[in-house]
């Protein structure tokens, strides 16, 4: 069933982050441990928060595991 996004889901998921400072697409897992930056800027993308990871730039989609 096509509906909401569940932000609570018990599955980690890959997130498609793009930089807000460069624009580069980058990968990163919904969860970390530690803070992530732009591989082309440098700038904050995500930060380490309650297990979950923060995201700082602008979510383009989602990569699920299960989405084959
Ligand atoms: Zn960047």
């Amino acid at each position: 069933m096509m509906g909401e996004i569940a932000m609570t889901g018990p599955r980690s998921k890959f997130l498609k982050v793009k930089c807000g400072d460069c624009g580069n697409v980058q990968t990163i897992f919904d969860r970390t441990n530690t803070r992530i930056s732009c591989k082309v800027c440098g700038a904050t993308m995500a930060v380490p928060k309650g297990g979950k990871a923060d995201i700082k730039g602008e979510v383009m989609g989602r990569l699920d595991a299960d989405q084959e």
